[in-house]
This record gives structure tokens, C-alpha cells and sequence, in this order.
């Protein structure tokens, strides 16, 4: 019997680049579980794999990348018979009809750039089903056009009722005189408003579960303050999971439940966001922690982690993050690849100092 409640579970996943330098390990035994109605954040450097995991999710790993291993579980629920199936997303043909079901109106993504996923020949409504799908919006179509056409293809409405579903997504997400700018093609609005229209397009179609990859990263706080409001009101009326990628830990903090931490294509922390803020257990969180600035510590220098990120053709032995651990123990830590514990109550860790070897 399936519990109803899981939506996404990644299982030791593994994505792989092969350029001319050699096989680049973007993830390297990522594990992840989202629940219905849950929000997860993923953090961690440029690079850690983070977007990479998002798109391996959708199915959506660009060329010359793969998946080479592990598996993504999508436990599917039949919306009128409630029937719970499990797919591997892994095993899905990236262009059969089964992964493009499911990208968009069951999984929606908004991109870190807007640019990339907006053809300037459509318009903002155009662009949502572009954007969910994961493809190029095209230039020649109103941003409304392709808004409605997304929105259609996902839910059970008419011509004018996704219009008006369209309108009243741009105006949520704080684009001004919406029901002129439904009609602007992409190449007429800001960079910001583009970004808004990705928004809209992902959320208007009412996924069951939405991936944020940087969603408000180019946009000024109170926009980003009535977006989060947005997703947060569509959670609860859709019990919408959330997986939300940022750099922004005080936007992580306010919007996720639990936070899995990254470090060079894999899990290194995972735990509930008060747990991992006030008593983070691996050594890497703890900088990551140490490097964010504090009210009323003017002046002084920012912490900032000791070292560079490996080359991802000679990656360190032992535990990855070794080279730059200030808790780094000879003999153990450059020899002996760490497991993923639980370190306390639903608090899990990869790290030596929690191991007994
Ligand atoms: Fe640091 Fe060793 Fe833990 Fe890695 S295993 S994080 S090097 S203490």
C-alpha cells in the first residue's frame, strides 16, 4: 500500500557530464524525499548540483549530461480515484508522453533565467506552457497567448476562463495593468516582469508540486515578499509541494519545513529548519551559517569558507569537503567516505565525527 502523502522520493541519484576533460560528477548519491504539501530547501554552493537534481527530476538533464544511476520515484495519485502509482522518472523517454504529463501540469519549474525559457515571439500566456514544459517560449507569441495555451493544456477551462486565469496570475505576482500586459510580447517588458511572467505561467497551471530554482534572486524585496505570499496561499489551497532552491537562507528560512544541504552533487545535511539553524551539525552548514551577516556587527569582516570548490576531475579522497574542514581529522577524514547518520531526531549528517571508524 502506498503512503499517500510521499510525492517525490530521489534514491541515490547520479548525474554525469561527459566533456572532453573527462566525466564531471554533478550528482554523485543525491537523496531527497518531498511530501505533499511540503517544502524543501536545497542549499548550498554554485555548482553543488542543485539545479542539476531539479532537472534530473523533470527529466530534463541538458546534453552532454545523463543520468547514470539511482532512481526518482513519483508516486503519481489518480485525481478522481485518489489510486496511488509509483513511476521511476528515470526510466521515462525525456520526450514521451508520459514525462511531458507530468512536466508542468503535475511538476511545474520555474528557471533561475527568464530568457532562457521565454521565446520572444510569444506572449506572457504563451509562455507558461513553455516554461512548465521546460522548453524555449517562442519570440512571436503575446505573453497572454501562451499563458492561455499552458493554462488550457493543464486544466479544464475555456478559452476566456484561462484568460482571466492568466490576468489575474500576473496581477498576483505584481505585474502592473496585467490586462494590457497579457498582450506584450516578452521582449517588451523588463527583465524583472519577464521573470514575474515565468511565475505566473508555473503557478497558473496549478501544479501539484512546484520546483523553484532562484526564483526571486533578480527581483526587489517586496515582490519577492508577494511572490513567496503566492506560492504559500497556492500550497495551502492545492496542497502543493515545493522544492526551493536558493542562496537566500533568510528566504529559506521563512518559506521551507526542512533544508537538505549540498556539497559537490551530494546530501551532506538534512534536517527541519529551526534544527538546522540553531544546531547545525556538519561542518560545511556551519560555515555556510558563519558566512551570512549579521544586524548590528557592522565593520566587521564576513566569515567566508577556507578553500575553493575541488576541480571536478581530481575530487579529493575520503569525505569531499576534507581539503577545506577546519574539523578535519588525518588519517580519517582523507581515507573514509562518510555515510549519511541520524544525528538526532530526524537530523541526518555525512560526516565523520558522527561515525564510529
Ligand atoms: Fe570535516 Fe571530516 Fe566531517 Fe568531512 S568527515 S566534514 S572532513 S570532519
Amino acid at each position: 500500500m502506498e503512503d499517500g502523502n510521499k510525492f517525490i522520493e530521489v534514491r541515490d541519484l547520479h548525474v554525469e557530464f561527459d566533456v572532453r576533460a573527462g566525466i564531471i560528477k554533478a550528482v554523485d548519491g543525491m537523496w531527497l524525499e518531498i511530501n505533499r504539501g511540503q517544502t524543501v530547501g536545497v542549499i548550498g554552493e554554485s555548482g553543488c548540483g542543485k539545479s542539476v537534481t531539479a532537472r534530473a527530476i523533470m527529466n530534463m538533464v541538458p546534453k552532454p549530461g545523463k543520468i547514470s544511476g539511482g532512481e526518482i520515484l513519483y508516486h503519481r495519485k489518480n485525481k478522481d480515484t485518489g489510486e496511488v502509482t509509483t513511476i521511476d522518472i528515470t526510466k521515462l523517454d525525456p520526450d514521451g508522453e508520459v514525462i511531458r504529463q507530468i512536466r508542468g501540469g503535475e511538476i511545474g519549474m520555474i528557471f533561475q533565467e527568464p530568457m532562457s525559457s521565454l521565446t520572444p515571439v510569444y506572449t506572457a500566456g504563451t509562455h507558461i506552457y513553455e516554461a512548465v514544459s521546460l522548453h524555449r517560449l517562442v519570440p512571436v507569441k503575446k505573453v497572454g497567448d501562451q499563458m492561455v495555451e499552458t493554462i488550457m493544456t493543464y486544466r479544464k477551462v475555456t478559452k476566456q476562463e484561462a484568460r482571466e486565469i492568466a490576468i489575474d496570475m500576473l496581477r498576483r505576482v505584481g505585474i502592473p495593468k496585467p490586462d494590457q500586459r497579457v498582450d506584450s510580447y516578452p521582449h517588451q517588458l523588463s527583465g524583472g516582469q519577464r521573470q514575474r511572467v515565468m511565475i505566473a505561467i508555473a503557478l497558473s497551471c496549478e501544479p501539484e508540486m512546484l520546483i523553484a530554482d532562484e526564483p526571486t534572486t533578480a527581483l526587489d524585496v517586496s515582490i519577492e515578499a508577494q511572490i513567496l505570499d503566492v506560492m504559500r496561499e497556492l500550497q495551502h489551497s492545492v496542497n502543493m509541494a515545493i522544492m526551493f532552491i536558493t542562496h537566500n537562507l533568510g528566504v529559506i528560512a521563512e518559506m521551507a519545513e526542512e533544508i537538505v544541504v549540498m556539497y559537490m552533487g551530494k546530501q551532506v545535511e538534512r534536517a527541519k529548519v529551526v534544527d538546522l539553524f540553531y544546531d547545525p551539525k556538519h561542518p560545511y552548514t556551519q560555515a555556510l551559517l558563519r558566512s551570512i551577516p549579521k544586524i548590528g556587527k557592522r565593520g566587521e569582516r564576513l566569515a567566508t569558507i577556507e578553500g575553493m570548490v575541488p576541480d571536478p576531475f581530481h575530487l579529493p579522497t575520503g569525505c569531499v569537503f576534507h581539503p577545506r574542514c577546519p574539523m578535519f581529522m588525518p588519517g580519517k577524514c582523507d581515507r573514509i567516505v562518510p555515510t549519511n547518520k541520524e544525528v538526532a531526531s530526524n537530523h541526518w549528517a555525512s560526516c565523520l565525527l558522527y561515525e564510529e571508524v
